[in-house]
């Protein structure tokens, strides 16, 4: 018998570790916290065993067990203030919901619904009808269809279009989205044959035009709408390829609906303005139009028939929670308070002085208020869209004297409701455009309880 085994020996228990951080399991179940003393125990024991050490404390264990509750507490989805200033911030769940479209959801949510139910008939109906028609009348185009997300939108058009036939796109539009998303994947995972012409940084239309061929089953434009092309470049609008007697595609990734241009937005075409220039279009219901998670699809009926009788579309439908958040948010473009009340519209264009008063209001809050400042940042729409579009915006700098960023950082990150901030210059900045008036006081509270408690000195 080893040595260490009489070390193991003195291993706690698992019901005298439960009985000593009863307190730290707050709301987590039973079951959750005897798995998690387990698994620490275990962790300890093989520490003996493989002889990392000799004799593990029980305190040592104890604040095992407790980080990794904690841990635990925070696994999951739960809601985290956004003060990076990225709007769309894909990592914390791009598009923001309007307060009209929460409750929409809250109410369908909970009850049964006319989901696929004809009130007038009493016989089944289409899910995505009135959503459909919403978007006809928003954008102009014939016909809609709906899925899941945007990737999903791409693969079922050329799923339903160009299956074991070419896709013809231009080198500079061979785009990875962010989450490993790249076209020239998606293109052959579709069975479909992918046909590059043109260079990264010019694409002519004889380029296309010298590779039509009978095997072609669609043209695929691609709105490169996270990075930009500069100097010496040439590209073919959508509506030049049209007279080339194929399919033309538009994935335009943001789905603007209405123009941001009066709001320093300049170049970024709605969806209105793109859907004479080709045949079929898809864009995300959570980037720039401000809605769920969703693919859009809208185009000529005579394809996006031939899309929705698709059986994959089956597969990739919206579930009813999107779709009331999505009808809600569009229903909310008919009115002409759509970009005030459309969250990230509003976001975008809402004047840097109303960041500069929640800017104000912070530092009012704040017990030392020495060397908080405020500053004057660079805000941006985020989730791959509007790479050159900088939204000035404000935000509030914090500075101190025995706290590194890095600390102060990780610190409001692990704060309860986390914060995420930005560090810049060394300094922590709280940018005010993606934070809510309502959300201050949380922020404010977190950073005067780290003053009291952990002496952060502002310098
Ligand atoms: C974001 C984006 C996608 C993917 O959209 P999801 O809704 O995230 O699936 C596809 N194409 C372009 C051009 C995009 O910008």
């Amino acid at each position: 018998m080893g040595e260490g085994n009489a070390y193991l020996k003195n291993l706690p228990r698992v019901d005298d570790i439960i009985l000593k951080i009863a307190s730290e399991a707050g709301t987590l179940s039973e079951t959750i916290v005897k798995r998690t003393v387990q698994e620490q125990i275990e962790k300890n024991r093989r520490r003996i065993q493989s002889g990392e050490c000799t004799s593990v404390m029980q305190e040592q264990i104890i604040a095992d067990v407790t980080a990794a509750l904690e841990h635990e507490k925070r696994r999951h989805l739960h809601g985290v203030i956004n003060a990076t200033g990225v709007i769309l911030h894909t990592n914390l769940g791009r598009s923001r919901l309007s307060p009209t479209a929460v409750a929409a959801v809250t109410k369908v949510a909970g009850g049964y619904s006319n989901l696929e139910y004809e009130l007038e008939t009493g016989e089944r109906g289409h899910r995505c009808d009135y959503a459909e028609s919403l978007l006809i009348q928003l954008t102009g185009a014939e016909a809609a269809v709906i899925v899941n997300n945007n990737a999903a939108a791409l693969l079922l058009i050329l799923d339903s279009l160009s299956k074991g036939k070419q896709v013809i796109i231009s080198r500079g539009e061979l785009v990875e989205i962010g989450g490993s998303f790249r076209l020239p994947d998606v293109i052959k995972s579709c069975g479909c044959e992918l046909v590059e012409v043109g260079t990264t940084n010019k694409t002519k239309l004889s380029d296309y035009a010298e590779r039509v061929t009978e095997r072609t089953g669609v043209i695929l434009k691609v709105h490169t709408s996270n990075y930009k092309i500069v100097g010496f470049t040439q590209d073919v609008a959508a509506d030049e390829l049209n007279g080339l007697d194929v399919p033309v595609i538009y994935d335009m990734g943001g789905g603007l609906l209405v123009p941001l241009d009066e709001y320093g937005i300049r170049g970024e075409p709605t969806v209105a303005q793109c859907v004479p220039h080709a045949d079929v279009l898809c864009f995300s219901g959570d980037k720039l139009l401000g809605g769920a998670q969703a693919g859009i699809i809208v185009g000529r009926s005579k394809l996006v028939d031939i899309i929705r009788s698709n059986a994959l579309l089956r597969a990739l439908r919206i579930d009813k929670l999107t779709l009331a958040a999505l009808e809600k948010t569009l229903e909310q473009y008919l009115f002409p308070d759509a970009l005030s009340k459309i969250t990230t519209l509003r976001m975008i264009t809402e004047p840097v002085e109303t960041q500069k008063a929640k800017a104000e209001r912070l530092i009012n809050l704040l017990t030392d208020k020495s060397n908080a400042s405020i500053i004057d940042t660079t805000a941006q729409t985020g989730g791959g869209t509007l790479p050159e579009a900088k939204l000035p915006s404000i935000g509030v700098s914090i500075n101190c004297e025995n706290f590194s960023a890095n600390a102060l950082e990780a610190a409001l990150r692990g704060n309860c409701p986390p914060i995420i901030a930005r560090i810049t210059n060394d300094c922590v900045v709280l940018d005010m455009r993606t934070v809510d008036e309502n959300e201050l006081e949380a922020i404010s509270e977190c950073l005067n309880c780290l003053h009291e408690k952990s002496h952060l000195k502002f310098r």
